[in-house]
């Protein structure tokens, strides 16, 4: 049995969903252990272009079970609209949804979206899908579960309970705030959005047991990257949930899970959406962007663009226990005039930069050689021009684990194993 877990290095967008795509043709479970509605998780396959938010990026295979896990927070109304979209473009379903997840609504994406606005330039760069109140909620033990789905009058009884206490909360804190739907109308919406999935929810716990006492690959999916991560990352500007792998077991339904393989998904450069600081940001953004496609699958936002930072990704490795590292969109550096990594930082703590980042960091960058040659139709690592093969070998030094992935473009194929 193996146990695979694909999380991001770095701070998202990484590609974890093209390799959970390519790695999922082999696996017998596909599984979200966190997040929600936030995620934007592209796959290029045989089938078409997916941007997936809440469905795992294994739902392409129909021997997958594709798991919701219990650490996920889920908006009813945009799963529907996913699951029709998958649906039509001829995805065989064989869906869980976990019983214990926590339900994301309209007035958490409300709520959300009020306190942006409420902290202006202080913003923390939420996509206002609610997903900080909803697992808010959570924590303050008025969360709305999704097994309650099937208990109706259950629902409804949580629900209320739920309004009593959050609704002067909201009044008081924004007097804006148009909202007037009863209990029993949100619980009968409920109901009725939730028709195509109902049946699907369950204990994700019992399948996965015994897919794992057959000795089947189960496959768990992150969203965003370890420096999103709500303990280790850069708090403030992180998620409302963990997404580092030893939380896989425990948001997806196994809470028992030694991974057998951590890949840790890092991009050849780095990037950032939302709020934060990029210490090796780029000069010429706008140009290698277009190259790049570098745009927020979810809010379609540009992404900040930088050289490779051997140092935060490596401390990301770190922070995910990972065996290996897939490294992605190598072929977007071709014909790039300066490549460079950074090895090091100068300024106050750099030898220790442990975040949340307090100081002003100077990135300390080592040059190295371009390649001009399309690799993009690369499939062996001898393939790729020696340059090309340099810059990853450098990394591979600098991370001190295997890099066993390498991505040569957004499609399934575009792969090169080691
Ligand atoms: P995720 O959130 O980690 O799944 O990553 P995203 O899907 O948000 O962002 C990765 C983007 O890069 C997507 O548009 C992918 O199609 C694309 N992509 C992934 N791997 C490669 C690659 O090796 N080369 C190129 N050119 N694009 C890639
Ligand atoms: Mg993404």
């Amino acid at each position: 049995m193996s146990s695979i877990v694909v999380v991001g290095a770095n701070w998202g967008d990484e590609g974890k969903g093209r390799i959970v795509d390519f790695l999922s043709e082999k696996a017998s479970a596909s599984i979200r252990f966190q997040g929600g509605n936030n995620a934007g998780h592209t796959v290029v396959n045989n089938l078409g272009t997916f941007k997936l938010h809440q469905l795992p990026s294994g739902v392409f295979n129909p021997d997958c079970l594709t798991v919701l896990g219990p650490g996920m927070v889920i908006s009813p109304g945009a799963l529907t609209e996913e699951i029709n979209l998958v649906e039509k473009a001829g995805v065989k379903l064989n869906l869980s949804i976990s019983d214990r997840a926590t339900l994301c609504l309209p007035l958490h994406a409300l709520e959300d979206t009020l306190e942006e606005e409420r902290l202006g330039d202080n913003a923390y760069g939420s996509t206002r899908q609610g997903i900080a109140p909803a697992y808010g909620d959570r924590v303050m033990k008025k969360g709305i579960l999704v097994g309650w789905l099937k208990q109706p009058e259950v629902l409804t009884e949580r629900i209320q309970f739920w309004i009593d206490w959050k609704l002067p909360q909201l009044r008081a804190l924004y007097p804006n705030l148009q909202f007037n739907q009863s209990a029993k109308e949100i619980s009968d919406w409920l109901i009725e959005v939730s028709k195509p999935w109902r049946n699907s929810i369950c204990n994700v716990t019992i399948p996965l047991k015994e897919k794992q006492a057959q000795k089947q690959t189960l496959l768990f999916e992150a969203q965003l990257g370890a420096g999103r991560d709500l303990i280790y990352g850069e708090y403030p500007w992180t998620t409302s949930s963990n997404v580092v792998s030893m939380y896989a077991g425990i948001g997806g339904g196994l809470p028992a899970l030694r991974p057998t393989r951590v890949i840790a998904v890092a991009k050849a450069f780095s990037s950032s959406v939302g709020t934060g600081t990029l210490i090796t940001a780029m000069d010429q953004q706008d140009t290698f962007r277009e190259t790049a496609e570098e745009y927020g699958a979810t809010t379609g936002r540009p992404r900040d663009l930088g050289y490779f930072d051997a140092v935060a990704t490596k401390n990301g490795i770190e922070l995910q226990a990972a065996t290996e590292v897939a490294l992605t969109k190598i072929d977007c550096l071709t014909g790039l005039s300066e490549l460079k990594i950074c090895v090091g930082y100068t300024g106050e703590h750099s030898d220790n930069p442990i975040w949340p980042q307090t100081t002003e960091l100077t990135p300390i960058y080592e040059q190295m050689e371009s390649w001009h040659e399309d690799i993009t139709g690369c499939r062996k690592f001898e393939e790729l021009p020696e340059a090309a093969r340099r810059y990853i070998l450098r990394i591979e030094a600098l991370m001190e684990i295997p890099i066993t992935m390498i991505s040569v473009g957004p499609q399934r194929d575009q792969m090169i194993i080691r």
